[in-house]
């Protein structure tokens, strides 16, 4: 199953993806945790892409399609794979397109997840995740059976994203709607997309997502 969730920061991808990984034994592929990696190697391309990540802006196309190009070659990705922040621009789905195509792969499905801005800006201003195992919380919406202690390896430590204030937040928010809300149409005309309601609650996400890749309306 090759899939991609769409949609903009905040909407739950991560959360998503990584339940559908779980129960579906493929890779997450979020090139924002590439980048982060990236960033905390201190590689060349950690060095350039932390500026704009802090900015909000998107790193360069050329870098993100080596990235994806790169992972999905590797063999944990032969059953397929979900896509998590990957493609956020024009360039990036067509680049995506031709990969497919010269390795005979075609999308499942793309699902939107739908949600509005002030939303957003609340779910990322209560955001932080385990710093061993990346299981992701929030202050309000998903807080540990046991407070301070991750559900899911026990980790008593966490962190927060230095891109998931108020300031950086608007101007992600108003990059997504500039040059990754175009891939809406660009999905829809290949019919492909499907739209899940992203406001819901978390639980209520993932069914609806299970219906979409069970082939339901
Ligand atoms: P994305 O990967 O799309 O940026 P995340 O999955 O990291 O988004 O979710 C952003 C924050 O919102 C996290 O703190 C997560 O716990 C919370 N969250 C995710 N889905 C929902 C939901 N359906 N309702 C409320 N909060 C949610
Ligand atoms: P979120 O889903 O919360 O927006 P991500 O972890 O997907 O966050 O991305 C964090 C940052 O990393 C983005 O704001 C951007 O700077 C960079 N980034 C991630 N994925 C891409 C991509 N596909 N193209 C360009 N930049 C990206
Ligand atoms: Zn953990």
């Amino acid at each position: 199953m090759k899939l991609i969730l769409l949609g903009p920061p905040g909407a739950g991808k991560g959360t998503q993806a990584r339940r559908l990984m779980d129960a579906h034994a493929i890779p997450q592929l979020s090139t924002g945790d590439m980048l982060r990696a990236a960033v905390s190697a201190g590689s060349p391309i950690g060095k350039m892409a932390k500026e704009v990540m802090d900015r909000g802006d998107l790193v360069s196309d050329d870098i993100i399609v080596g990235m994806i190009a790169e992972r999905i070659d590797q063999p944990d990705c032969a059953n397929g794979f979900i896509l998590d922040g990957f493609p956020r621009s024009e360039p990036q789905a067509q680049a995506l397109d031709t990969m497919l195509a010269e390795r005979g792969l075609a999308l499942d499905h793309v699902i939107e997840m739908k949600v509005d801005d002030e939303a957003l800006v609340e779910r990322l201003a209560g955001r932080y995740t385990c710093a061993n195992c990346g299981a992701g919380y929030h202050d309000r919406f998903q807080i540990p059976a046991v407070s301070g202690v991750c559900d899911s390896c026990g980790g008593t430590e966490f962190k927060r994203r230095d891109d998931d204030n108020e300031t950086t937040v608007r101007s992600r928010l108003q990059v997504y709607h500039d040059q990754t809300a175009p891939l809406l149409p660009y999905y829809r005309a290949k019919a492909v997309l499907r739209q899940v309601d992203g406001m819901a609650d978390i639980d209520e996400v993932t069914v609806q997502i299970n219906v979409v890749l069970k082939g339901g309306k």
